[in-house]
């Protein structure tokens, strides 16, 4: 089998296994209280008046949630989901041959919905407003406009850069939730719960240290899970246990904060080639040979989160906390 093979195969494992794992019960879903309120009490209105729900923009960091709660709404209003994403709908048509398939009440999913171009977004305005597909067919003095009436829908759009949604586009949204990182104790919900889907048995302490490191994230909680499990299956223990989940994580390279080889050398550059910060994203990025996008999605909301770095107007601060985890003298002047 090719490298490519192993590559898509292992992909396509990711994704079953998150399928698997999935919440497609309020119940299962755990944590991010006061969205599920918000929400149940939108789909049960919703319900009663026997209309579609509004359209709902779900924002936050990825793994958080957002997909899962596209679907546990499709099935509470019983409906289908179709699923797409910003990049996949390139241009107006790919958005109308959507829309124009819809069932009655049906949910269209869009990821990534800051990534929608601005023709797109243009068909989505008036179809998210009044239902009406409106195109433009052909170009020049030739070009013909036509409307067409669209089944009532919901879309349900999902961003982990809210801030990059162009004002029009999120005006049209009649809710907006921002999902949060979630608490320890969630996290061994979580993970008592996919242990559970997996038939794999974990100790109170394997499934505390997972946690602790999982980033505040169910997807990464999962993910520890299941090397966990592979780790268990290799040694043939019949259970995770603290050995396996502290060995599971040596092997990945993620220390008791939950950081990874990238983050530790993130704050080492800012630490030991900038005395700390303030520094702008581009000269760290410069450092790092990153794009300064993937230093503020991917970097840096976790650090910030654990109070290992500070977003001041004059740059990026490694925190006093950074240091001492790192084990670097305090050398900076700002403690
Ligand atoms: P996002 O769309 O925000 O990137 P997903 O909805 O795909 O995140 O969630 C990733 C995985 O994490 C899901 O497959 C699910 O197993 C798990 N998950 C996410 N949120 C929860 C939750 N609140 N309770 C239980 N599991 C969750």
């Amino acid at each position: 089998m090719s490298t490519q093979d192993k590559k898509s195969q292992s992909g396509s494992e990711e994704i079953n296994f998150e399928k698997a794992l999935r919440p497609t019960a309020w119940d299962d879903y755990i944590g991010q209280e006061k969205v599920k309120q918000h929400l149940r009490l939108m789909i049960d209105a919703a319900r009663a008046r026997k209309e579609p729900c509004d359209h709902l923009l779900f924002y936050g960091q990825p793994g958080l949630g957002k997909t899962t709660l596209a679907y546990l709404i499709g099935k509470e209003m019983q409906t289908q989901v179709r699923s797409t994403s910003g990049p996949a709908l390139e241009k107006p048509g790919d958005i109308a041959a959507l829309l124009t398939n819809l069932e009655p009440h049906d949910i269209l999913f869009i990821d990534e919905a800051h990534r929608i171009n601005k023709l797109v977004e243009e068909v989505l305005y008036p179809a998210m407003e009044t239902r009406t597909l409106h195109l433009i067919i052909g170009k020049g003095p030739s070009a013909k406009t036509f409307s067409l009436d669209l089944p009532p829908f919901t879309i349900v759009a999902a961003t982990t850069k809210a801030n990059l949604l162009s004002s029009p586009l999120r005006s049209r949204f009649g809710a907006i939730f921002r999902l949060e990182f979630y608490d320890v104790k969630d996290i061994e919900k979580i993970l008592t719960r996919s242990a559970h889907l997996l038939g794999v048995e974990i100790t109170h302490e394997a499934k505390k240290i997972l946690a602790e490191t999982a980033r505040f994230t169910p997807r990464t909680a999962n993910r520890l899970l299941k090397r966990a499990r592979d780790y268990a299956q290799l040694y043939r223990k019949n259970v995770i246990d603290n050995t396996c989940a502290e060995e599971t994580l040596k092997l990945l390279d993620i220390d008791e904060f939950g950081l990874e080889r990238a983050d530790r050398d993130f704050l080492e550059i800012l630490i030991d080639k900038f005395q700390g910060g303030p520094v702008g994203i581009r000269a760290l990025g410069a450092a790092l040979n990153e794009e300064p996008g993937t230093i503020e999605d991917v970097y840096e909301p976790f650090l910030m989160q654990i109070g290992l770095l500070q977003r001041t107007p004059a740059g990026r601060i490694a925190t006093k906390r950074a240091y001492t985890h790192l084990k670097k003298d305090h050398k900076s002047p700002l403690f």
